[in-house]
This record gives C-alpha cells, structure tokens and sequence, in this order.
C-alpha cells in the first residue's frame, strides 16, 4: 500500500498533486509520503511486537534526518555502516544504544566514534576488525558489545550485486571460522560478546532463505552456549523485498510469522535491520522530459533526471515504474526513458509503453524511496536534486536542491601552479 494516486488524471502524493510542488520546486526531485513511511515501518515493526525485537531501519536505503526523526519517534534504531551515517543518525536524534553497525571496512575513525557513542553492538565482520576493535574499546576505557557476523551459505536467490549470504561473497565470517572467533572474542577484555548477525542479500521475495539462515545461526548459538558464550540480541538483518514490477514478495506479517516459529521458546532480543521493505515504495523521482526524439524507429524520452539521480537502473538493470504526472488520452507508444548523461548505460527504463508524453510533461518514477537518492551522485557535475515530504495536504522540503557553489565546495586551485 502507498499513497501515490490518481484524481482526475492527475497523479497526487496523498493529498498534494504532485504538479504543484513542482511548481514549488522545480525539476527533477524526490517526493516522500509521510503516511506510507508511517504505515510501513508500523507494520513491520508491528509484526515483531509479541516477541522481544528492535527494528534498526538500515538508513543505507534512505539516509534522511527527516525519514531516520520519523522512525526513531515510533521507537526504531539504525543499523549503521559508516562514521557518516553514525552522525547523522545522532544528528536526527537516534538514540546511541539503539544504532548497531554493519560492514565489512570499518576504518579506526569509525570505529573510534562509535565506540565513545556507546552505541548497541558492533557486526564484527573480520577477525582483524575483532582486534582493532578491542584496541580501540580498551584505549577509550570501555567495552564493545559485538555479535559476529556470520556468512551462513545460503543463496538468497536475488540479483549477484545484492546477495550478501554465500560463500563467495565478502560479508561477514565463514561458520566454522565463527566458532573460533567467538573464542577469541570471549578472551578480550575490551569486548562483550553478546550477539549473533547475518544479513543474507537484498529484494528477497521468499521468506525461505531467511528461514534457512536462522536455523543455521541457531545451530551456532547452541555451540556457543555449549562453550559457555551466552547470546542476548539475534541479528538477522533486513533484505526483505518489495513489488516494483510483477514481484509478490511475503508481507512483513507472514515474514515475522516464520522467523517467530522457529524461535519457539527462545529469549534472545532479535534485531532487525529492514531498509527497502520500509521505504522503498514510499518515495518516487519526478522528472521532466526534455525532449522527445525517434532515432533509427527507436523512440526516446530524454528527461532531466540521469543516471546519477537514480542510479539502480543502470547499476542492476532494476524495473522502475513510469507514470505520468498528468494522464494523457492518446495511443501509447513504447519507448526508452533516457537521462541527460554522457553515457549509453544512463536510462531509467527501457522499452516501456508509455503516453504521447511532450516537452514539459512531467513523469513519476515509481518505488524510488531506497536506493534512490542515497545513491545519487554529482556526477557530470549535475547538482543532487532536492527531496520533498508530504502530509495530508501539506509539503515541505527536506533537503535543498544544490547548488552550482556547492559542487565547488572544499576545491582549490594548488598554490604551486
Ligand atoms: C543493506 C543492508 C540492510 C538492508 O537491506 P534491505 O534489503 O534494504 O532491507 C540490512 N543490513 C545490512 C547489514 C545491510 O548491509
């Protein structure tokens, strides 16, 4: 469910037309629906609510302050990959003992931050991490609580870029290697051993990988106990995927019902780290077309937003759905919808029927809340677009469009020149 609507041919974020604020705020920018950010984190958060749980949205997705300040109102945590994403998650007013950090290069900044943030649990991805980790923790005077992340093997049958959880990929430790670590870990005095994490892969639309990966990190936790290492927080990150073309991932209700069966009469805390599921059709890119041109037969729609807006088409060949901002009566014609940049990977669909769109009309790329703008770039020095949200009939900007001064920002010519 969202909140992106038709009312007399025009296309509306719940009660705003979206021509409106782009006529506030010019092409091309992301549009934000409060309701359907509200409604999904309830309903995924909510599904865990019988057993103990924190859901650490994964601010990766979509690393806002206004979308992180929504969220952690309604009692959520982050999950963390970077010193960057530590601030802003503080900045915006997350609570520290609510973050866990994820990611294979935690560099000694990061971690030197995040450990005098006393923030919830390190995802410790290497055994080198383990060690530098400790050092820093011992350095500051106080102790790191950290779960391994463990790689468990299993194939999340997604796209090769964004599974995470087999062998070949370079998240987190092998099972039996894990075993050894935790042995380590238990012997330094700057860590507390007191999780277990995974994170198998991203857009999965069967909840049976999940499921697989659990019993196996159940396994290791019974060996742990065995070797007197007690568990507290079962990490099983996010990847939850979401309907961008014809896809019918599970509800987050029948997710949680099948991760809960499985725990029976556990009382571990478990984390979980969903980015996409929450905000990924909650958000969508408003673009303008430029120019209609047939080349060779082929019919393109060059629009003001690139690849550099809106990267994952071109990165995975994801699907994004194409709707116009006003209906148009008129034979539809199928055609690519082509960026501005000096690249041919730069398109934002492919071969889709669309209407006999002009210039000035305005397009909707749909299911653009993750993955969207956080992956924006400047690249060919375009200014990164500006971000809007909505309630009920009201909008309001949450991050300025740039400017051409701030592509210049912290650049300088070398004195010896
Ligand atoms: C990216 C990521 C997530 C979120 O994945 P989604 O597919 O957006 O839910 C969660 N945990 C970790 C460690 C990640 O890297």
């Amino acid at each position: 469910m969202h909140h992106f609507h038709y009312r007399k041919n025009e296309l509306y974020c719940e009660d705003v037309p979206i021509s409106s604020i782009a006529k506030k705020v010019g092409t091309p920018f992301y549009v934000y629906s409060y309701a359907t950010l509200k409604q999904h984190f309830d309903a995924f958060d909510g599904a865990f609510s019988d057993v103990g749980h924190l859901t650490c949205y994964s601010m990766k997705s979509n690393s806002n302050k206004a979308l992180l300040a929504l969220f952690a109102g309604r009692g959520g945590g982050v999950d963390i990959v970077s010193g960057g994403e530590l601030y802003r998650a503080l900045n915006a007013g997350v609570d520290p003992i609510k973050i866990v950090f994820s990611g294979v290069g935690k560099s000694l900044s990061d971690l030197e931050y995040a450990v005098t943030s006393e923030i919830l649990m390190f995802n410790v991805e290497s055994p080198q991490e383990l060690l530098k980790l400790n050092q820093v923790a011992l350095n500051s005077g106080r102790k790191a609580r950290i779960s391994i992340r463990v790689n468990p093997d299993v194939d999340p049958k997604t796209h090769p870029y964004i599974s995470t959880g087999l062998k070949e990929n370079k998240f987190g430790i092998g099972v039996e290697e894990a075993l050894l670590q935790y042995e380590k870990a238990a012997t330094l005095d700057g860590l507390d051993v007191v999780g277990v994490s995974c994170h198998i892969g991203s857009q999965l639309t069967q909840t049976s990988p999940f499921v697989d990966a659990l019993r196996k990190l159940k396994k290791l936790i019974e060996q742990l106990v065995r070797m007197g290492i007690s568990i507290c927080y079962l990490d099983l990150g996010g990847g939850l995927g979401i309907t961008y073309d014809n896809e019918a991932p599970p509800h987050p209700k029948e997710y949680a019902q099948d991760i809960k069966s499985e725990l029976a009469s556990s009382d571990w805390t478990l984390i979980l780290e969903p980015g996409r599921v929450i905000v990924g059709n909650a958000g969508i890119l408003i673009t303008k077309v430029l120019y209609a041109k047939t080349s060779y037969d082929k019919n393109f729609f060059v629009v003001d937003a690139g690849m550099n807006d809106l990267m994952r088409p071109s990165l995975y060949g994801a699907y994004h759905g194409i709707q116009p901002v006003k209906q148009t009566p008129g034979e539809k014609l199928t055609a690519d919808i082509v960026g501005p940049i000096c690249e041919s990977g730069d398109f934002l669909a492919k071969e889709r029927l669309v209407d006999p769109l002009a210039p000035d009309d305005l397009i909707a790329v749909m299911s653009a809340g993750a993955y969207g703008f956080s992956m924006s770039s400047t690249y060919n020095s375009r200014p990164r677009v500006c971000e809007v949200m909505v309630k009920g009939d009201r909008f309001e900007i949450i991050r300025q469009r740039e400017t051409f001064e701030d592509l210049v920002r912290g650049e300088s010519i070398p004195d010896f020149f």
